[in-house]
């Protein structure tokens, strides 16, 4: 994601500091890896024309190095010598230089400072020689050793030189350095290498090392020290080499394990497949480079600068790929045409010499060499620097692209030879750390980016099982009330019919027989009968009504129309007419008030009235023969504030009480405790007209009952005074 303003030039700045000094620590690195590759020239005696061997340490095994006191006589090549016009100290009688210092990057161009010319007075510099093309493509140095242990085995290594090399001994053809000779061009071969040393009886070996080369050639000469080792093991040159080696091998493997595993995972895997060939290509090049496979120098050249197009084809495609954002390479079209560009220019540096017809030559293919390296070096640069002002800001691609640079300038401005470590194979091992590096934290963010979506998709889901399963269960608890609705309304339907019918037949019996007998009939039955028709009449009524109430109050339709009510005053009214329906009866009413104070709430008086008669007749209906009913009001919270202030009445009876299971689900319409039997006739509305009134009053009901014992109904209102 983009950042702006102020903290993403901070963020940029901070970024280019550390490309700054990363790009410092590695001119630090490349330097001190020079600084180790150095032979160091031994304190070895020179006398008499030649350097005293000491005897070596067997056990530790040692080699001892020389850089000076040779001597170069020009124009002397290996066929000098096996005419036999030229023997080793024939060069008395030739031009020569003594004193001469082997010059690790300029071969013979340059033989040192101190370097005397003898017979040639007209030549006193070497240089001005070379160039004026006085001498040859060819040249033979001279060194004499004296081996204090004649006995034991020597070896002569030559890391680097450049031209076609031959080694004698005492006269005796050691043969050329390692490898062949290139069959189309005799003077390419690259001398690197060791030959054994045989010295005379004496312990003298005199080394004569012809070089020949052509015109191309631009760093004739030995290009690094001499040493004599007691074994080719001893030769810490090799070893080096080989233990870097097998870091890059262990770093191989590692990731082809390690990254086969991880890839399983992936959807793609070309990623993978492309890093793995970076870093085998990586490897094979610093395995040809170091000889530890070798060819003829021309095979050995042309080969490793294939390996070197094909490897920064590679990293430039992973870093095109993975590392850059799509909006990036619309903001930066040179960006999307680099890989390209890098495969375009490798493939005419190979092209370009091989159509040209010129004859390649060690120093093959150093121009275009030069030129590819050029353009990566120019590629990389801008990847470099653009890094930090794309939306991907990543110093890892920075560093990849500084460390390729190194690789690439140390590649061509070394020399080749075996090397202690080779300086660009750091580079490029550091390169693709990092783009391993890079591909794992990618993976490791991306994997806990998944894991963080799984926990929070297995959170949702827990969360919406839950939440699934409460639905459910309050379906299943909406439907079992349904289900019990319907059986309650069942059972109302038949009780509504039978409590009807019971009045009608009763309404059309005494009609009957007034018809029939209506004549003969006397007036005072006459009027019983009439009496019980309008008594039967009333009851249908109330039945009736009390459907509709509540139908009405349920469907909101009917309107409360609250006033100050006095809850003494309106029990007075309601006692009073069933103190008079109890009279002649065993049952019998109380009512308990306070005396001064008239329990004043707000109320629908008459609503309010028909939940006292809803349960005092219940008290009644559900109680037996001596039925002892209580009615008590009282005020709670008295001397506080009005608002705390509540109104609570009781309704209490001793009747036959309800089932403790049942109280919950006894203001649900239609429902009837079970032990309230056929005999004590109901329809189950009452208590919920009651509870939708106390509702619609903002009050609380409540009930207490015990079996056989009986029940209390207690209500709580606000008070108003
Ligand atoms: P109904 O009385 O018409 O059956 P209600 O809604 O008034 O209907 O009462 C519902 C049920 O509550 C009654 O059927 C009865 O089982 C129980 N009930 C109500 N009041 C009492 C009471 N005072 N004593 C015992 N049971 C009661």
């Amino acid at each position: 994601m983009a950042v702006t303003g102020s903290k993403s030039q901070k963020n940029t700045s901070k970024q280019l500091l550390l490309v700054l000094l990363f790009i410092l620590a590695c001119l630090l690195l490349s330097s001190s890896i020079k600084f180790a590759n150095q032979r160091n020239p031994s304190d070895l005696v020179f006398e008499d024309g030649a350097f005293h061997i000491p005897q070596f340490d067997y056990v530790s095994g040692s080699s001892v190095c020389i850089s000076d006191n040779l001597i170069f006589v020009p124009n002397v090549d290996y066929e000098n010598i096996e005419s036999g016009s030229f023997y080793y100290e024939k060069y008395t009688e030739l031009p020569y230089a003594d004193n001469v210092e082997i010059s690790l990057t300029e071969g013979w161009s340059d033989l040192g400072p101190d370097a005397k010319w003898h017979n040639c007075d007209d030549y006193p510099q070497f240089a001005p020689i070379h160039r004026a093309g006085k001498i040859k493509h060819a040249g033979t140095y001279l060194v004499t050793f004296k081996f204090e242990d004649a006995d034991d085995t020597y070896y002569l290594s030559l890391p680097d030189t450049d031209g076609l090399v031959r080694i004698y001994c005492n006269g005796v053809n050691l043969g050329f350095l390692w490898g062949r000779q290139n069959e189309w061009d005799p003077s390419v071969s690259f001398g690197s290498g060791f030959v054994p040393i045989i010295p005379d009886n004496e312990g003298y070996a005199r080394i004569m090392i012809t070089i020949s080369t052509n015109e191309l050639i631009h760093t004739p000469g030995i290009l690094s020290y001499l040493t004599i080792t007691e074994s080719y093991s001893s030769e810490r040159f090799t070893v080096v080499p080989a233990l870097w080696l097998m870091v890059q091998l262990m770093l191989f493997l590692f990731i082809l394990v390690g990254g086969f595993l991880i890839s399983r995972t992936f959807k793609n895997k070309a990623s993978f497949y492309i890093l793995l060939a970076t870093e085998f290509l990586a490897l094979l090049y610093t395995l040809i480079d170091c000889h530890f496979i070798s060819y003829d120098s021309y095979t050995h050249e042309r080969f490793k600068f294939g390996l070197f197009i094909g490897l920064s084809v590679l990293v430039y495609l992973l870093i095109h790929v993975f590392a850059i954002s799509n909006e990036d390479k619309k903001r930066f079209p040179v960006l999307r045409i680099t890989p390209f560009i890098i495969v375009l220019a490798g493939a005419l540096t190979i092209i370009i010499p091989i159509s040209s017809n010129q004859p390649i030559t060690t120093t093959f293919p150093i121009l275009p060499e030069i030129i590819f390296t050029g353009v990566i070096i120019l590629i990389s640069g801008f990847n470099a620097l653009t890094s930090f002002y794309r939306q991907e800001s990543s110093l890892h691609v920075s560093i990849i692209e500084v460390c390729y640079i190194f690789a690439c300038v140390n590649i061509i401005t070394q020399s080749s030879g075996i090397y202690n470590l080779p300086t660009y194979s750091v580079f490029l091992v550091i390169a693709n750390l990092t783009l391993e590096f890079y591909f794992i934290s990618r993976y490791v963010i991306q994997a806990r980016t998944l894991e963080d979506t799984m926990e929070h998709m297995q959170f949702i889901v827990q969360e919406k099982t839950m939440r699934i399963s409460e639905i459910n269960r309050d379906l299943y608890k909406t439907n079992k009330k349904l289900m019990e609705n319907e059986q309650a309304r069942k059972t109302v339907l038949s009780n509504v019919s039978h409590d009807l019918r019971t009045p009608i037949t009763a309404i059309r019996g005494y009609a009957e027989l007034l018809l029939s007998t209506g004549k003969t009939l006397p007036d005072e039955n006459k009027i019983n009968y009439l009496k019980n028709i309008i008594r039967r009449s009333e009851q249908m009524e109330r039945i009736i009504s009390d459907i509709v109430e509540l139908t009405r109050l349920e469907s909101n339709a009917n309107e409360f129309q609250f006033t100050d009510v006095s809850i003494c005053e309106l029990l007075d009214e309601v006692i009073m007419i069933y103190e008079a329906d109890l009279i002649g009866t065993s049952k019998s009413i109380s009512l308990d008030i306070p005396e001064d104070d008239l329990l004043i709430v707000k109320a629908d008086p008459k609503k309010l009235s028909r939940v006292f008669e809803n349960l005092i007749s219940n008290a009644i209906n559900y109680s037996f023969e001596e039925a002892k009913i209580e009615i008590k009001a009282w005020r709670e919270g008295e001397g506080f504030d009005i608002e705390h202030q509540t109104v609570h009445i009781d309704v209490k009876d001793n009747g036959i009480g309800i089932p403790k299971e049942e109280i919950p689900m006894i203001f649900d319409r239609f429902y009837r405790a079970k032990n309230s039997g056929q005999n004590i006739k109901g329809t189950g509305i009452g208590l919920s007209i009651v509870k939708t009134i106390i509702d619609r009053h903002d009050a609380k009901i409540s009930v207490e009952s015990a079996i056989g014992t009986g029940t209390t109904f207690h209500i709580v209102m606000k008070a108003t005074y």
